[in-house]
């Protein structure tokens, strides 16, 4: 029996994967669920799952959620706060860490759960992208397990061979290249003059992949393609000369590795974060997510092109970022969120949330980050700035 911390157990991510613990009552457990506002879906899921402890994010919303909770005659521990969510990643009953909560806020417990030695897996890429190496050290000295739920990055993990996990350095595997697809998103092909005027409903209406709000945004600026880039570059150590991103729209094939022989191996299915999600809970064994198998007879044709960073200038920031340094990952991050948490509110135009990227980095001085106090610290300073910058538009 594998017990489960779940963070961010509302969203997207979250539903998929208590979705794969409902098929697989005889292997997981959860032992805490967690969520930042959805405190209706938060109590329907306890009321299910049974947790021995229940967080929200808000510390107003105690009254609701224990009240909720008593209700429907459960005893679960109900905790508040960022430490609510640290100290349930870090319950020694706990084993595995879904780390699914968007954004920065995702980082201290993600942190708290590599710290504290937890097989870790990880969709929040944003935690990764604000403390690159920072974070792999705290995996490596504490011999956490940080397995990829992004799908890209789960392919490419299992493209990968087994001894990977063991030795993480790529540089024994004679790999050639990393080939990170993304299908371009909802604006692949609009007419550049059209972006200007996209809606949020229209960004958010992905032709492949149904996704909380925030990463829909992403992908259809193509920054997530960006975050993944760096992601990529810290979660398998590899120089960023050796990460190609390539456009697949139709999102079959979810990335590939290319090995020195030329021989290539792409992992395929359905877009459905099922499989990746139930590919690390069972890891390295196998189970059934759910999830319909491809039927070859019906797919139409795959195509493949290169990426265009006049339409997706954010792509660009983030691959530069990489050779910049920590600091310009972290505030493009910072910058992003809030960005992107303006764009959905109508305040600015789908081309601004590139813009105010762009600026904030302009702006920002090189700056050493040297422990997890200094990133959280960096992130604010930059979200203060992205928020100058956005008022002064
Ligand atoms: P979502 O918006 O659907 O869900 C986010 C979850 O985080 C919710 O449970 C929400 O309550 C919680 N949350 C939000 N703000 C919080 C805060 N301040 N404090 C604590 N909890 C908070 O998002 P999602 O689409 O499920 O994405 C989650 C993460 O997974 C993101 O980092 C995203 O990039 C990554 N990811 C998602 C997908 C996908 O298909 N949805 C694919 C790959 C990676
Ligand atoms: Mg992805």
């Amino acid at each position: 029996m594998q017990n489960l911390c779940v963070l961010g157990a509302t969203g997207s991510i979250g539903k998929s994967t208590l979705d794969v613990v409902r098929r697989h009552p005889d292997r997981f457990n959860i032992v805490a669920l967690t969520a930042n506002r959805q405190i209706d879906e938060l109590v329907k899921q306890a009321v299910e799952f049974k947790p021995d402890y229940v967080v929200c994010a808000n510390p107003d919303d105690y009254s609701l959620l224990a009240s909720g909770l008593a209700e429907e005659g459960l005893s679960a521990k109900v905790l508040v706060g960022q430490d609510g969510l640290i100290t349930v990643a870090s319950l020694p009953e706990v084993d595995t860490v879904m780390a699914a909560i968007v954004g920065a806020a995702g980082l201290a417990p993600t942190y708290a759960a590599a710290c504290a030695g937890k097989k870790i897996l990880l969709a929040n890429k944003e935690a990764l992208v604000m403390s690159g190496d920072l974070f792999m050290q705290a995996v490596m000295k504490h011999k956490a397990l940080l397995l990829p739920v992004d799908s890209e990055h789960n392919a490419i993990f299992q493209c990968l061979p087994a001894s990977f996990c063991e030795h993480r350095d790529w540089s024994q595997l004679g790999i050639a290249k990393i080939l990170l697809t993304g299908s371009g998103g909802p604006f692949l092909k609009t007419p550049m003059a059209e972006l200007q005027h996209v809606t949020p409903e229209q960004a958010c209406a992905h032709p492949n992949w149904d996704m909380g709000r925030k990463i829909s945004v992403d992908s259809a600026t193509m920054m997530n393609k960006g975050l993944e880039f760096i992601e990529a570059h810290w979660l398998f150590g590899v120089p960023k000369e050796l990460i190609q991103v390539v456009i697949h729209p139709q999102s079959t094939i979810h990335s590939m590795v290319q090995y020195q022989d030329g021989s290539v191996l792409a992992q395929m299915g359905q877009s459905d974060m099922r499989i990746p999600i139930a590919h690390v809970m069972a890891f390295p064994e196998r189970i059934d997510s759910g999830v319909a198998p491809l039927d070859f007879t019906t797919l139409a044709s795959l195509e493949f092109l290169p990426p265009d960073f006049e339409r997706f200038p954010n792509l660009k920031l983030a691959i530069d970022a990489v050779e910049a340094g920590q600091w310009a990952s972290t505030a493009l991050n910072a910058a992003n969120e809030i960005s992107v948490a303006a764009f959905l509110d109508g305040r600015i135009t789908f081309l601004d949330i590139a813009r105010i990227n762009n600026e904030v980095l302009e702006k920002s001085a090189s700056h050493v980050l040297s422990n997890i106090d200094e990133v959280v610290a960096y992130d604010l300073q930059s979200r203060e700035l992205a928020n100058r910058v956005l008022e002064g538009l």
